[in-house]
């Protein structure tokens, strides 16, 4: 079995003995059925990592004893996933799919062809950072990411222009991602994922005057939602980082 892993605050992290209570207290007595002497990772979602045991289980309580802190360097380049919005559950799976591939943040945006955004939005930002957190636990991820309000079009394409590296997947095709990132140990990568129905000429244009650059994912087309994990994982690839 895997050890159990939470996330708490750093100022909770910095502390020798430490109290989960409410979920994380559940979720060890109930679930896990903790016992003294158990292991458990503590990550402040920061880079703060601790391994720690169980000292007692009260009725409303787990206390643990921190054995050892380690602070983990965060992962270079930064890769941020641009997904232009999808309908309901696929959005879901886009971002957990991210969460596990490294992704330091995930940023939906809404172009031509998305849907667009129904509903309460608030309301479904707050569910994608719930998922990207559950996901960061069950994934071990030392630094959590930022799931980020839907942008608009023009605010998309103007972060394309701040970053070091941006690229679009196109399955009209384009350079390979691996080699697009080849040798890249530093800063800000973004990656581009159309919606359903792929973008239009007038977006590419756009897309290609602010600097962002045309990448194939392979002969095949891919669904929008499957393409993001598959955009990662190759340029995670061509960073040597899978
Ligand atoms: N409706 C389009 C396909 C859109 S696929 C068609 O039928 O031709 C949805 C998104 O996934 C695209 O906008 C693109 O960003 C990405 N994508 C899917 N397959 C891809 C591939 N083989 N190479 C690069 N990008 C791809």
């Amino acid at each position: 079995l895997t050890t159990p892993r939470f996330f708490l605050s750093t100022t909770d992290l910095a502390r020798n003995r430490v109290t989960l209570s409410g979920e994380c207290h559940h979720h060890l007595s109930r679930v896990l059925r903790a016992r003294p002497g158990d292991e458990v990772w503590l990550l402040d979602g920061r880079g703060g990592v601790a391994r720690a045991s169980v000292e007692r289980m009260e009725r409303d309580a787990t206390v643990l004893v921190v054995e050892e802190r380690e602070r983990v360097p965060e992962e270079r380049p930064r890769m941020h996933l641009y997904q232009a919005l999808l309908k309901g559950v696929k959005m879901d799976q886009v971002i957990q799919a991210a969460v596990e591939l490294g992704a330091s943040s995930i940023v939906p945006y809404i172009c031509r062809r998305s849907l667009p955004p129904r509903g309460d939005v608030e309301r479904r930002v707050e569910r994608w950072r719930s998922i990207a957190l559950q996901a960061s636990r069950v994934a071990g991820r030392a630094y959590l990411p930022r799931v980020g309000a839907p942008l608009s079009w023009e605010e998309m394409v103007e972060a394309l222009a701040g970053a070091d590296l941006s690229l679009f997947a196109d399955e009209r095709g384009g350079e390979r991602v691996a080699s697009a990132l080849r040798n890249r140990r530093a800063g800000d990568v973004v990656l581009v994922v159309g919606p359903e129905g792929g973008f239009d000429d007038a977006e590419r244009d756009e897309m290609r005057s602010r600097g962002a650059r045309p990448v194939t994912l392979g002969p095949n087309i891919l669904r929008a939602e499957s393409a993001g994990a598959v955009f990662l994982a190759a340029a995670r690839c061509g960073c040597d980082l899978l």
